[in-house]
C-alpha cells in the first residue's frame, strides 16, 4: 500500500528522470506521495463567463468566450509581437503574444470558437489580455464548471513547461490512479464527530474543487487531520515520557526557604510565585520535568529560574544553565553570583571563549560534586562536558535552540534525566506554543513586576530627529542611558555597516561630551565584551549596536530604546529590543524611527507596536502577518512544516484536534485497541520517517 506513495515520480508520465531531478531541486518532492500533497495555493473561478463590453479596470481575471477574427504582427525582432483581434458578440479585445509567436499562429483557428482566460488590462479605450490561456471551448465545457487550482512552481519548472497547469494535468492523472490505494487514517467515530469527509474525497476536492463548499470541506478535513496527528503525536510522547522516566525526586525546600526568607532583595509577583509552585510540584511528583516558562521580556523570568536551581543544588545535584549568547551567559553568571554567594554555593561560567586552565578547573569541580550550578551557552552541552549528577538543566531563550539541542541535555545524567525548564521571551501565541512544544508543560508569567511603568513608544520619521536628539539629551542629563539599535542583514552587510557607522558618527559630533559604545556582529567577541560592560557599569551614555543585544540584556538604568530603519524588523524582534529599556522604575521609551514611506504591513507592525506593550498582542499580530512557518526560530526548528493548516488562522480548527486527540487518549492510552492500531501503526511511521508524506497517506 505505501508502496504506491513511495514511487518515484519519474514514473509519472510527463515527468521522466530530468524534470523529477528539477521538481526534487525545485519543489523538493521525491514521490507520489509528495506530489499528490503539492495542494493549490489559490483556486480560480472559472464558473463564469465575461462579456466584452462588461470589462472593467481592477476586474482581476477574466473568462472570455469568442474568435480570433485576425491576426498582426507589430515591431520587428526581438520586441516583435502578436495581436490577435478577440471578438464576442458584444465588443473586440486585444490578445497579445511577445513569445511563442509563430506556434500560437499555426495553433490557434479563426473558425473555432475560443475560450479564453487571462487578466485584462486597459490601454485606453481597448483593453488586452497578455499571453492568456486559450483553448478551443469544444474541448473543456464540462470540466471548466470546476474551481481552478493554481500551484505554486517555479521560473525553471515553467522553463521546461512545468507550469500551474501542466502539474494540475499530472497531478489530475496521479489522483485517478491514486484513489484505490489511498486509505483513510482517522478512525470512523472521529470523522464522524467533527463530521469530517472521507480522504478520498477530500483529496479530489482539495485539488479539482467542484464549488466552494466542496472545497471548504476537504480543507478542513485535511487540515484537521494534519493537526490531530501532530497532536497525537506530541501527547503520546509526553505519556510514553512520564510512563517511563523517572525523575530525581526533590523534596528538600530548605535552601530555597533561607534564600526567600533573607536573601531575596524584593518580593516576588503573584505570577512567579505560581510559576515556581508548578516546577515545584514537578519535582516531588517522582517524573521528569519537562516544562516551557514563557513570560515577557522583563516579567523575571531568570529569578525564577535560580529558585528553582536552588531546590536542586539543596537536593544535593547540579545545574547547568544554558544562555544562547556569551554576553548573556556572562550577564546571568555576574547577576546570579551575588545571589549565590551569601548562600556559599559555587558557581562558574563556561563559554566558547573559556581558557583551557579554567575549562579543567570547571571539569574537576563538576566531577567532584562541589561546582554546583554551571552557566554557559551551547559550550555546556558539549560531550566532553560531564557533571556529576546533573538535576535541573535550564535553557534560556528556546527559541534560539533546536529540539536537538534540549535532547542532549538530557543525556547528561545516565541514571536519571534531568529535569529540564525551557524559558523563551518570545511569547508564542497559544497555538503555535502547543504545536512547537506540545510535548511540555507550559506555565506563564503574565505579570510584570510591580512598579514598571509602561514604556512609551513613538513612531517618528527620519526628519524629526531633533525632536529625537533633545529627548536622549533630557534623559541623559537625568543620569539615563541610550540604545540605538540598527538593522544588520546578512545579503545588504556592508550597507547596513556603513549605516551603522555613520550613525555613530553623527552621534559623535552631536554629543561631543557624551561616551559612546559600539557593538556589532563584525567585532572580536572580547572586543564586543569589553564595551558591553563598559555600557552595563555606566561608564557610556549611549550604547549604538546591531541586534547583537536583542536578547536579554539587562542595563536597568538605560531608559531609551531608539531602533533606526525600524521598518526593517519584525515586530516580535522590536518588541524585544523594546524590552532592553523599561527594566527600572524610571519611564522609558521607545522611538521607532522610520523613513516616509511605509508599506501597510510595515505600517500596522508600527502601530501595534505604539498602541501595546503586551507581548502576547504582539506575537499573534505577527503571526497574523507573517505565517507560523516565518516567525523566528520555527523554520530551523523543523517541527512547523505545516502542509495545509496555517497555525494563525487555524486555531479552532487545532483546538479541536488537540481536544480530540487528548479525549482519545484517555480512553486509550497506548492505543490499544484494534480500531486504533491504524493509528498508532501511523504514528511509529511518522517518528521513523522524515518525509512529510507519513502525514497524510
Ligand atoms: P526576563 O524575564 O526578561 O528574563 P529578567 O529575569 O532579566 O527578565 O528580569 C528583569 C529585571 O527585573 C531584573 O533586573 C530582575 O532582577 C528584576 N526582577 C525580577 N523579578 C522581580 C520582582 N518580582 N520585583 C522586582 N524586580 C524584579
Ligand atoms: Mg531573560
Amino acid at each position: 500500500m505505501a508502496g504506491f506513495f513511495h514511487k518515484s515520480i519519474e514514473f509519472l508520465k510527463g515527468i521522466g528522470p530530468e524534470k523529477a531531478a528539477l521538481i526534487n531541486k525545485e519543489l523538493g518532492y521525491f514521490n507520489y506521495g509528495d506530489l499528490l500533497q503539492h495542494f493549490p495555493f489559490r483556486y480560480e473561478d472559472r464558473t463564469t463567463c465575461h462579456k466584452i463590453s462588461s470589462l472593467t479596470d481592477g476586474l482581476g481575471s477574466a473568462q472570455i468566450i469568442g474568435k480570433v477574427v485576425r491576426f498582426e504582427t507589430i515591431g520587428v525582432g526581438r520586441k516583435q509581437r502578436l495581436i490577435g483581434k478577440f471578438q464576442d458578440e458584444t465588443g473586440e479585445i486585444d490578445l497579445v503574444w511577445f513569445q511563442g509567436i509563430k506556434w500560437i499562429k499555426q495553433k490557434i483557428k479563426p473558425e473555432l470558437i475560443y475560450i479564453v482566460y487571462g487578466k485584462p488590462i486597459r490601454y485606453g479605450q481597448r483593453f488586452s489580455l497578455s499571453h492568456p490561456e486559450i483553448e478551443p471551448s469544444g474541448n473543456t465545457t464540462p470540466n471548466k464548471q470546476f474551481l481552478h487550482p493554481v500551484y505554486h512552481t517555479s521560473e525553471k519548472l515553467k522553463r521546461r513547461f512545468l507550469d500551474s497547469k501542466a502539474l494540475s494535468k499530472i497531478i489530475k492523472l496521479l489522483l485517478a490512479e491514486a484513489i484505490p490505494h489511498i486509505q483513510d487514517k482517522l478512525p470512523p467515530a472521529i470523522r464522524e464527530q467533527f463530521s469530517l469527509i472521507d480522504k478520498k474525497f477530500s483529496l479530489i476536492h482539495i485539488h479539482f474543487p467542484k464549488d466552494q463548499i466542496a472545497l471548504k470541506k476537504a480543507q478542513y478535513r485535511l487540515k484537521f487531520e494534519e493537526l490531530f496527528f501532530i497532536q497525537l503525536r506530541l501527547i503520546t510522547l509526553k505519556l510514553a515520557r512520564i510512563d517511563k522516566f523517572k525523575g530525581i525526586t526533590f523534596k528538600n525546600s530548605e535552601l530555597l526557604n533561607n534564600f526567600y526568607h533573607t536573601h531575596l532583595p524584593f518580593s516576588l509577583t503573584t505570577a512567579q510565585k505560581k510559576v515556581i509552585k508548578e516546577i515545584y510540584a514537578d519535582f516531588r511528583s517522582g517524573h521528569q520535568m519537562n516544562r516551557l516558562v514563557q513570560g515577557d521580556v522583563g516579567s523575571g523570568k531568570t529569578i525564577v529560574a535560580f529558585m528553582c536551581m536552588l531546590i536542586a543544588v539543596g537536593n544535593d545535584t547540579q545545574c547547568a544553565f544554558m544562555a544562547p549568547t556569551e554576553i548573556l551567559a556572562e550577564q546571568h553568571y555576574h547577576g546570579l553570583k551575588e545571589f549565590a554567594e551569601p548562600l556559599g554555593i559555587k558557581m562558574a561560567c563556561l563559554t566558547g571563549s573559556s581558557k583551557k586552565v579554567e575549562r579543567i578547573s570547571i571539569q574537576e569541580g563538576l566531577d567532584s560534586g562541589e561546582l554546583k550550578i554551571l552557566i554557559g551557552t551551547h559550550a555546556l552541552i558539549e560531550d566532553k562536558v560531564k557533571f556529576k549528577k546533573l538535576g535541573l538543566a535550564v535553557i534560556d531563550e528556546q527559541h534560539r535552540f533546536g529540539v536537538a539541542q534540549r535532547a542532549k541535555l538530557w543525556n547528561k545524567n545516565k541514571t536519571y534525566y534531568p529535569h529540564i525548564l525551557v524559558m523563551t521571551a518570545t511569547p508564542i501565541p497559544r497555538t503555535l506554543a502547543m504545536t512547537l512544544y506540545g510535548d511540555l508543560e507550559i506555565s506563564t508569567i503574565d505579570q510584570l513586576p510591580a512598579g514598571r511603568k509602561p514604556i512609551i513608544t513613538r513612531h517618528m520619521r527620519d526628519a524629526q530627529r531633533i525632536q529625537l536628539f533633545s529627548l536622549i539629551e533630557k534623559e541623559i542629563e537625568k543620569g539615563r542611558q541610550v540604545y540605538i539599535v540598527y538593522p544588520l542583514i546578512e545579503e545588504s552587510a556592508t550597507m547596513d555597516y556603513k549605516d551603522l557607522m555613520d550613525g555613530y558618527e553623527s552621534i559623535a559630533r552631536r554629543f561631543p561630551q557624551l561616551y559612546l559604545s559600539i557593538c556589532h556582529g563584525k567585532m572580536k567577541s572580547a572586543d564586543k565584551d569589553y564595551e558591553m560592560k563598559r555600557f552595563t557599569r555606566g561608564e557610556t551614555h549611549i550604547m549604538i549596536a546591531t541586534t547583537v543585544i536583542e536578547v536579554g540584556v539587562n542595563v536597568p538604568n538605560a531608559s531609551v530604546m531608539v531602533i533606526e530603519s525600524a521598518e526593517r524588523f519584525g515586530l516580535s524582534q522590536l518588541h524585544q529590543l523594546r524590552g532592553r529599556v523599561g527594566r527600572g522604575g524610571e519611564q522609558s521609551y521607545c522611538l521607532l524611527v522610520t523613513g516616509m514611506k511605509l508599506t501597510s504591513e510595515a505600517k500596522t507592525r508600527m502601530q501595534t507596536l505604539v498602541e501595546s506593550n503586551d507581548g502576547f498582542r504582539i506575537a499573534e499580530t505577527d503571526l497574523k502577518l507573517r505565517g507560523s512557518g516565518d516567525l523566528m526560530g520555527t523554520q530551523q526548528s523543523g517541527a512547523l512544516d505545516l502542509i495545509i493548516s496555517d497555525l494563525a488562522t487555524d486555531g479552532d480548527i487545532l483546538n479541536l484536534a488537540r481536544n480530540a486527540a487528548t479525549d482519545l487518549l484517555k480512553m486509550d492510552p497506548l492505543l490499544r485497541t484494534p480500531e486504533n492500531q491504524i493509528l498508532k501503526n501511523h504514528i511509529a511511521s511518522f517518528n521513523k520517517s522524515t518525509v512529510n508524506w507519513s502525514k497524510i497517506s
